[in-house]
C-alpha cells in the first residue's frame, strides 16, 4: 500500500505505532505480538520500557510498549479513485450506486441482475452473506453488524498524541479496544466502541432494517454470542450512550485525555461474520467454487492489506479450485 502510494501521488504518512501494556498480565501477549510480528518480516520492531516510551510518546500511560516504525496512515479514499482511475484506464468499469439483486448460474458462467458475466468475485462486505446465498451457497457464517463510534479531537487534545497508539489485543474480548489514530489531513480520532447495529448500514444509532434485525435475532449464533459476552455487551451500549464512560477507556492509554477534548466523530459498521457457535470469524474468510469466489469476511486491516488479498485472490483464481 505504502508503494501504491508513492506511485500514485496518494497522501500517506509513516508516522509509526506504539502497541501499549498497561499492566503486567499483557506483557506476555505484547511479546508474542513482536515475535509474530519479526516472523512476519516487520523492519525496527523495537521492545520499549515505560521510560523510553515517553521519550517518543511522553503523555501515554502503560509499563512497556513495542513500536512499530513501519505502520503508517494513507488517504483511503484517495486510494479508491485512484484504483478506479487505473480500472477505467484498462477498460474496466466500476459502477456504484448499482446493487446486485439477482445472481444464476448461465452455462460456465453467470447472469448477474441478467447481464451475462464469466467469473464472480464477491467482495460485498456487509452484504457478502447475502450475495453468496444469492449465487446458491448455504449461508454458514452471517453478517452481524457492529456499529463503531468515534470520537475527533480538539487541538488540544490532539497535542497529546504523536503516533498511531494502539492497545495490547485481549483474546478475552472478541473487539480490539479503543486507539487513537492520527488522520491523514491532520489531527487525530479516537475510538472505537462496538454496539450492534440495527442496519447493516447502521451508520447512526436511529438506522433501522426490520430484514437486518430479523436476520441478527433469528441467526442462534447471535444468542450464543451474546450468552458469552453479556457484561461487554452492556458495557459497550453504556460506553455508547455516556461519553464520560468512552472518555474513560481512552484515559487507559492517555490519562490526560479530557471530556472537552472530545467531539463526536464518524462511525464505521464492522462488517463481521459470526460463525453459528457464536464465535467471530477474526480470519479472512474466502470460498471459492468454480468460476466463483466469495470474500465473506474482511475483518481490519482489509483495507491497508487490500492489494496484497487482491494478489491472494488472483492466485488462487489462477490455481482454479
Ligand atoms: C470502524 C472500522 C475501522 C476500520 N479501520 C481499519 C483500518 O484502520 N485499517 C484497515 O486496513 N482496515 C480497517 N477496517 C477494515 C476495512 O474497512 C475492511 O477490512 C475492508 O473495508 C474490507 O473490504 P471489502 O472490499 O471486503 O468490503 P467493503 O469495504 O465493505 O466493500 C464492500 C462494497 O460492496 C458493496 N456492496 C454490498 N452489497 C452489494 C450488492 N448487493 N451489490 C453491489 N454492491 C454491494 C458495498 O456498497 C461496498 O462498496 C475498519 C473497519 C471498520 C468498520
Amino acid at each position: 500500500m505504502k508503494a501504491f502510494c508513492q506511485e500514485h501521488g496518494v497522501p500517506h504518512e509513516t508516522c509509526g505505532k506504539l502497541v501499549v501494556a498497561v499492566s503486567a498480565d499483557e506483557l506476555p501477549r505484547l511479546k508474542e505480538l513482536m515475535d509474530r510480528g519479526t516472523a512476519n518480516g516487520l523492519a525496527g520492531l523495537e521492545w520499549m520500557d515505560a521510560a523510553q516510551m515517553r521519550e517518543i510518546e511522553p503523555h501515554v500511560a502503560g509499563i512497556a510498549a513495542v513500536r512499530v516504525p513501519e505502520e503508517g496512515i494513507a488517504g483511503y479514499p484517495a486510494v479508491c479513485r485512484q484504483l478506479q482511475r487505473l480500472i477505467n484506464a484498462e477498460g474496466g468499469e466500476v459502477r456504484t450506486a448499482t446493487a446486485v439483486r439477482q445472481i444464476e448460474h448461465d452455462g460456465a458462467g453467470w447472469r448477474v441482475n441478467g447481464e451475462p458475466f464469466d467469473y464472480l468475485i464477491n467482495c460485498a462486505g456487509l452484504h457478502s452473506d447475502r450475495v453468496l446465498a444469492m449465487a446458491g451457497e448455504r449461508r454458514t457464517t452471517r453478517i452481524v453488524p457492529f456499529r463503531g463510534e468515534y470520537f475527533l479531537m480538539s487541538p488540544e487534545g490532539a497535542r497529546l498524541v504523536k503516533h498511531l497508539i494502539y492497545p495490547v489485543p485481549d483474546p478475552k474480548f472478541p473487539f480490539l479496544g479503543v486507539h487513537f489514530t492520527r488522520m491523514i489531513a491532520g489531527g487525530v480520532e479516537c475510538g472505537p466502541n462496538a454496539v450492534l447495529a440495527t442496519r447493516r448500514e447502521g451508520y447512526h444509532r436511529s438506522d433501522f432494517s426490520l430484514a437486518d434485525v430479523v436476520d441478527v435475532f433469528s441467526f442462534p449464533g447471535f444468542w450464543r454470542f451474546f450468552a458469552k459476552y453479556p457484561a461487554m455487551a452492556a458495557y459497550e451500549v453504556r460506553r455508547s450512550l455516556d461519553r464520560t464512560e468512552f472518555c474513560r477507556s481512552l484515559q487507559r492509554l492517555v490519562p490526560e485525555v479530557r471530556l472537552e477534548h472530545l467531539t463526536p466523530g464518524h462511525a464505521g459498521v464492522r462488517a463481521q461474520a459470526m460463525a453459528e457457535d457464536g464465535t467471530l470469524v477474526q480470519d479472512f474468510d474466502i470460498v471459492q467454487r468454480a468460476n466463483a469466489l466469495h470474500v465473506v469476511n474482511a475483518p481490519s486491516p482489509g483495507a491497508t492489506a487490500s492489494l496484497a488479498i487482491a494478489d491472494h485472490l488472483l492466485d488462487r483464481i489462477a490455481a482454479g479450485v
